[in-house]
């Protein structure tokens, strides 16, 4: 197994087998909705990258926040200070939040932030003198980050699994509540496992990573109702569904609940500066509010609440409140309806779904996934098929003609892919 040489390898890159991956390629900047590379090539970007873009990149409005920021100061530790783009900003996110969702714990990542609620909902049942509550309970395909508490409630079939099964905590996995079998299924697996479940963990509505999946506002609300029934903290990771992205500001508004805690990061950023926040109800909080020292919430990031982060995601805000975003998502769901149509009878297609900004074409098995990018690039696209979906999430500002091009490479690349592979 020796490494003949070859191309540098000092960049260990992401889920990247580094012996066969082709060099990606090199972004020289960003504009707009777009990549340019460093060959001059523009690619019209279908992600996002990885769904925070909402804005497009480079907005003038969060780069001059951001500046201004820079300005004043940059960073400053957070354990024992504080400082005012944090206290706006969690102010403004319990404001826009549903209900009674009014406490933000900043960090730097989404797996941080679901480590975060993971911890929190372990030590809100100490605090309240009850013992042994510390597994949980997450979703068939579910994906809620890469450490190690994320990683131990996303999908056991799922590729980190098979890798350190022997390291991940033991967690219990049900399927989402699509029928009477399953809604019976977690019924009982929740009465029968009660005083060993610190909490359920969900994606409202798009499970992201794990495939690309939807499901409807009622099976959200049963999740919901079970949780609360059986006397267990909900969780809601929003941090791919979370500012818009499903149609929704938030996709629990859709089927009307309140989560105990809920976990942002991504679309948070507005694509700039890495921030991610565990935000919790007042019941959880108040179970950390004690004369007791050690009931404090253990945890505390070096980057907690960076000042740069935070004037980008208050920036990103205000665009939230100023842009018409909703009608953004509405006209850019229609497209990708309209548009992924034809790809819905191609032999090698099994599905074509759509919800909110997210257009998904699930093809029978995925093949080769570098040519299907590079397919994309000849198009004029930037998008990063996995499983066996291509899909995208462009950013809200796309315009018509931009949105065009993404939907007509979908179809054909779809197309491409099933004269090459997917005739059985
Ligand atoms: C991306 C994602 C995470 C992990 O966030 P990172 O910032 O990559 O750590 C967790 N949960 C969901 C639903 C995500 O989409």
């Amino acid at each position: 197994m020796t490494r003949p040489p070859g191309p540098p390898t000092a960049l260990w890159r992401p889920y990247t087998q580094m012996k066969l991956a082709a060099p990606p390629p090199k972004v020289q900047a960003t504009e707009g909705v777009r990549l340019i590379l460093d060959d001059g090539t523009s690619l019209v970007d279908g992600i996002s990258s990885w769904w925070t873009a909402c804005h497009g990149y480079n907005h003038p409005h969060i780069r001059a926040a951001v500046a201004d920021q820079l300005a004043r100061m940059p960073h400053v530790m957070f354990g024992g200070l504080t400082h005012e783009p944090a206290e706006r900003l969690a102010r403004r996110l319990a404001t826009l939040l549903p209900g009674d969702l009014d406490h933000v714990f900043f960090t730097d990542s989404g797996s941080v932030a679901v480590e975060v609620a993971m911890k929190m909902a372990v030590q809100y049942w100490l605090n309240r003198g009850v013992k042994g509550r510390h597994k949980f309970v997450s979703f068939r395909d579910g994906y809620h980050g890469d450490t190690l508490g994320a990683m131990s409630v996303t999908d056991p079939d799922g590729g980190m699994h098979r890798h350190f099964a022997g390291y991940l905590p033991r967690q219990f996995v049900a399927e989402l509540p699509t029928d009477l079998d399953r809604i019976a299924g977690l019924e009982s697996l929740l009465a029968r496992h009660r005083d060993e479940i610190a909490g359920v963990i969900v994606e409202p509505l798009v499970q992201g990573a794990g495939g690309m999946r939807f499901h409807d506002g009622d099976t959200l609300r049963r999740i919901a109702n079970a949780a609360a029934r059986h006397g267990h903290l909900l969780i809601a990771d929003e941090i791919m569904t979370g500012f818009g992205r499903t149609g929704r500001m938030f996709a629990s508004e859709e089927a009307d609940i309140v989560p105990d805690i809920m976990c942002l990061s991504k679309a948070l950023t507005g694509g700039t500066i890495a921030l991610a926040a565990t935000v919790a109800r007042a019941h959880v909080f108040d179970a950390f509010w004690s004369d007791e020292p050690s009931a404090a919430l253990m945890h505390g990031p070096t980057f907690m609440a960076n000042p740069l982060a935070c004037a980008a995601a208050n920036a990103s805000l205000d665009l939230f409140e100023r842009e018409p975003w909703l009608s953004q998502v509405q006209a850019i769901a229609a497209a990708l309806r309209r548009g992924l149509e034809p790809a819905r009878d191609l032999p090698g297609v099994v599905d074509v779904r759509v919800q909110g900004a997210i257009g998904v074409v699930q093809l029978t098995a995925l093949k080769d996934a570098g040519w299907l990018r590079r397919r994309f690039i000849e198009l004029g696209v930037w998008a990063r098929p996995f499983g066996d979906i291509l899909y995208v999430a462009p950013p809200f500002v796309i315009e018509p003609r931009d949105l065009d091009l993404l939907v007509r490479a979908m179809v054909t690349v779809a197309r491409d892919w099933s004269e090459r592979f997917g005739v059985t």
